[in-house]
């Protein structure tokens, strides 16, 4: 009766390490450029990077202003699709080109989807029942106290979440790796990040779930701007790490970011159809 007992035991306790529940959370810091990134000091982020898969040479919609590389990101296809090409989000085509939490919705309805941002006009490509909380607090402040406890409390199986100070800093300090106060907002973002990671990993459940990280911003920027189609505008960063699917080390392929709603798909087990058209290609796992 024992090693029946025994054997059946060990039998759930594999099923239930096959079944390892996938999840992912996409950290969008606004208007970071890599080098800036990179010259910065964010022990966080660097733990990620250096244990995942990383391009520092991403590419951006070449309108490289928000609303049309957040909508890239979360759409999975260029602006000519997705049809956001200013920020004042005039007909965007969801029907055709929705944000991928209805992509997830279509494939998995148990799946939770959650949306957490400090710039609210990301929320305007969402329609009805795409996600289960939205969120749009007016500080990075606040939306990293609300991603913590959601992450500690909830039943999260994707969460997007944006930061937008970075931005800020870039519009007023400029957007240099020279200017002092931009690196500083890279490194406070890097701490608000650091606390999201920590309230993850301890997650009751964490060692059954397979958690993909994805780290990534909308556009980078100089002179105190952004929007056109130049290198210091266009060129971001991706990065992929927490989960044992990564592909760890560079990014030899161009990476874009329209493969960031295909990359978390895929990681989701959601089989990408040719007729959603994205543009997008999974990046960063094997
Ligand atoms: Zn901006």
């Amino acid at each position: 009766m024992k090693t029946i007992f025994l054997f059946l035991l060990s039998v759930f306790l594999y099923s239930s390490l096959l079944n390892a529940q996938n999840k992912v959370l996409i950290i969008g810091i606004d208007g970071c450029r890599p080098d800036a990134l990179l010259k910065a000091n964010t022990p966080n982020l660097d733990k990620l990077w250096k244990n995942g898969a990383y391009s520092f040479n991403t590419k951006t919609d070449e309108i490289s202003s928000s609303g049309i590389c957040w909508t890239g990101m979360l759409t999975g296809v260029w602006h000519e699709k997705h049809n956001v090409l200013t920020n004042s989000y005039k007909n965007p085509n969801i029907k055709e080109y929705p944000h991928f939490f209805r992509r997830i919705k279509q494939a998995k309805p148990e799946l939770k989807t959650y949306s957490i941002v400090t710039w609210a006009p990301i929320h305007k490509i969402l329609q009805k029942d795409d996600a289960n909380m939205v969120k749009s607090p007016l500080l990075d402040r606040g939306v990293t106290s609300k991603v913590v406890r959601t992450i500690r409390k909830k039943d999260v199986d994707v969460l997007f979440l944006q930061l937008d100070f970075v931005d800020h800093a870039g519009h007023k300090h400029d957007f240099s790796a020279e200017s002092k106060k931009y690196l500083t907002a890279i490194e406070t973002a890097d701490k608000q990040i650091g606390k999201m990671i920590k309230a993850l990993k301890s997650r009751k459940n964490y060692e059954n779930e397979n958690w993909l990280i994805l780290v990534s911003t909308d556009h980078g920027g100089s002179e105190f701007g952004h929007g056109k189609n130049i290198p210091e505008h266009t060129t971001t960063f991706f990065i992929a790490s927490g989960s044992k699917d990564v592909q760890k080390g560079e990014i030899t392929k161009q990476v874009y970011v329209v493969d960031i709603a295909v990359t978390a798909l895929k990681h989701l087990g959601i089989n990408i159809k040719k007729e959603w058209k994205l543009d997008g290609s999974v990046s960063g796992l094997k």
